[in-house]
């Protein structure tokens, strides 16, 4: 007899992400619907990589990440948001962002406790939240602006024993971002309630229009409760290289890696070599990602202006543009992406996959991540099959 199983997930398939590529890669279509660039890291990243191999970089780092890497951090962390982080402390580097998200789930939540998740959402929350026996508290964004609720999230704090609360700002898939009064309502709400906070602000070099990044490390009110997680994919266009990092007080640090010594240990050493190497040598980089971005996401804009099918709501930062599709609108999302893929050669992410209860509110996430000749051959496609 097969063992039973008792899964953990019983109703977690594979990702809309996989998904979707499987069957861009399937139809050979162009794939807007996975987040990832499709052109190359800077060849300086390369070298450095090669560099770290030959010199010796291949042996376990140290648990918590490089040291020369947790310096470089430090120093973005410093220039950008005037905050004072201790490397040797405060600082985690992790394999991607996801893995600091899950570390710091794992490390707080115990078996019943309940962790607040704005929908839509990323993917990965939920199901980190239910392995570690937690429990995902649902509350949904208000479109069009993806607003917090904020009198419904205060009555659920009030209601309930909260002990995490989960905000990804810019969001994915909204393209939206938080004010400082949004991050500082927030940091009242959760002191009351004494609920701690994980930011994911993998998007954070990445917000548009003149505007910056509000970081919870700005707010001291949310600094003593607050775990804030990055990604380098996003910022040096190398989602593969799997390297993200999770900054919170030393108290916070210390539980967060107690987890990631036993989950991980430690992350690819030669990858966080080049990292630190390309950002010491090149501190200028990351300030014009904003623009390089921008420029993307308004050509996507432009070549799709006046088509019948999609109406583009505003994007304030991510690298995600969200349309309101409105051709077969009553056949759902999810067929409808895979009608546009099968039929059109061009693959979108289906919102209802962000909400645990498959609610669908009729958008297409696009992906803008990619160079410009791939982004006018989508659009063609897309006019071309207009309804
Ligand atoms: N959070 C969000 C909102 C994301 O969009 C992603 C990746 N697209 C991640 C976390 C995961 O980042 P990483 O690839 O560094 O694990
Ligand atoms: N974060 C990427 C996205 O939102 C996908 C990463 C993944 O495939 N899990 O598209």
């Amino acid at each position: 007899m097969p063992p039973d199983l008792h899964s953990k997930l019983p109703d977690a398939g594979i990702s809309i992400f996989a998904h979707m590529t499987a069957l861009a890669n399937r139809h050979g279509a162009i794939n807007l619907a996975q987040g990832f660039p499709d052109f190359a890291p800077p060849e300086q990243l390369f070298a450095y990589l090669d560099e770290g191999v030959r010199s010796g970089y291949n042996q376990y780092a140290a648990m918590p990440g490089l040291p020369q890497l947790r310096t470089a951090l430090a120093r973005r962390l410093r220039d950008r948001y005037d905050y004072e982080a201790d490397p040797d402390s405060t600082i985690t580097v992790t394999a991607g962002a996801t893995q600091s998200i899950y570390t710091a789930i794992s490390a707080f939540v115990r078996p019943g406790d309940k962790v607040l998740i704005f929908e839509p959402a990323y993917d990965s929350y939920g199901p980190a939240v239910r392995i570690n026996g937690g429990q995902a508290l649902y509350l949904r964004l208000e479109l069009p602006d993806f607003s917090i609720p904020w009198d419904a999230l205060e009555q659920l704090l009030s209601k309930e024993t909260v002990r995490m609360v989960l905000v990804n700002n810019p969001h994915n898939p909204a393209g939206s971002i938080l004010c400082a009064d949004d991050l500082l309502r927030i940091g009242e709400l959760t002191r009351r309630h004494n609920s701690l906070l994980l930011w994911d602000e993998v998007y954070d070099l990445l917000v548009f229009d003149g505007k910056r990044h509000r970081s919870a490390l700005e707010f001291p009110i949310l600094r003593d409760r607050s775990i804030v997680v990055f990604s380098i994919g996003k910022t040096l266009h190398n989602t593969g290289w799997k390297i993200g990092y999770a900054v919170a007080p030393e108290a916070l640090t210390n539980e967060l890696r107690k987890v990631h010594q036993f989950l991980v240990f430690s992350v690819n050493t030669p990858a966080q070599y080049a990292v630190a190497r390309f950002l010491d040598s090149h501190p200028g980089f990351t300030d014009e990602l904003h623009q390089f971005y921008q420029t993307r996401r308004d050509l996507f804009w432009d070549l799709l202006r006046g088509h019948p099918d999609f109406e583009f709501l505003p994007c304030r930062g991510s690298y995600f543009a969200l349309a309101r599709f409105r051709a077969s609108a009553t056949t759902g999302d999810l067929a409808y992406a895979e009608h546009l893929v099968a039929t059109l050669g061009v693959a979108a992410i289906p919102i209802s996959a962000f909400y645990h209860d498959a609610h669908d509110p009729g958008l297409l996430r696009f992906c803008f991540a990619k160079k410009e000749e791939t982004l006018r051959e989508a659009a063609r496609l897309l006019w071309l099959g207009k309804a």
